[in-house]
């Protein structure tokens, strides 16, 4: 097996046994108001007491093709923003629709419901597979 890291361990969990990804948002016990990824605080109230909640399906807000992307990613590419409207977060990701990223329009709607998935994101200066969250359409 080919050497891979996992990125964001704090905020994005791959369980073990086959139970889907998800990332962890955190609700300051303070102010209620929910932040995504981690912070030292919050930035509202300055509180540092969190709540982790749990981000597991969302609606698409919007995507883009990337064609030229930061060192390391392939192009072309699908990165989109999905919002967690309970929660009140928006989450930028890489969104992951097959091998074909310029049939794109025939896979994915604005407002669809988007699941968590764990997937390769880049590589790294060594080479290694980065491992982190990327969305694709929920089942
Ligand atoms: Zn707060």
């Amino acid at each position: 097996m080919e050497e891979q890291v996992i990125y964001h361990p704090d905020f994005f969990v791959i369980p073990e046994g086959g139970e889907k990804p998800y990332l962890i948002a955190f609700r300051c016990e303070e102010c209620g108001k929910t932040w995504f990824p981690i912070l030292p605080y919050c930035p509202n109230c300055w509180s540092e007491k969190f709540d982790k909640r749990e981000l597991r399906k969302g609606k698409l807000y919007t995507y883009t093709i990337m064609y030229t992307p930061q060192k390391g990613i392939k192009p072309p590419l699908a990165f989109g923003y999905i919002d967690f409207p309970e929660e009140g977060v928006r989450v930028g990701a890489q969104i992951e629709v097959g091998a074909d990223v310029e049939k794109i329009k025939e896979q994915i709607k604005i407002g669809m419901e988007m699941e968590v998935k764990a997937g390769v994101i880049r590589e790294d200066a060594s080479g290694k597979d980065v491992i982190s969250y990327k969305f694709t359409p929920a089942v």
